[in-house]
């Protein structure tokens, strides 16, 4: 390992000491935890849970709206929480 250089806590792999994300595993050196992955499980919930509410209100039925609707409030549980 070079000087200018750090390991990841969360892969181990080496990345520059300047960097505030690791490259290999998108570990959020500032935040000090995965709490960036946790945003983006959300955020993929939030996209989801909008399109199957669309898609369930226009054409699919309820089941798949409330899918979709549930989708969404776990959205905004993960956003309270992080
Ligand atoms: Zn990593």
């Amino acid at each position: 390992m070079q000087p200018d250089e750090k390991t990841c806590p969360k892969c181990a792999e080496t990345v520059k000491s300047a960097a505030t994300v690791c490259r290999f595993c998108q570990y959020d050196f500032k935040m000090g935890s995965s709490h960036g992955g946790a945003k983006r499980f959300g955020e993929v919930c939030f996209l989801v849970g909008v399109v199957l509410a669309a898609a369930g209100f226009f054409l699919l039925g309820p089941l798949v709206m409330w899918t979709g609707v549930g989708l969404f409030l776990l959205w905004f549980l993960i956003m309270l929480a992080t």
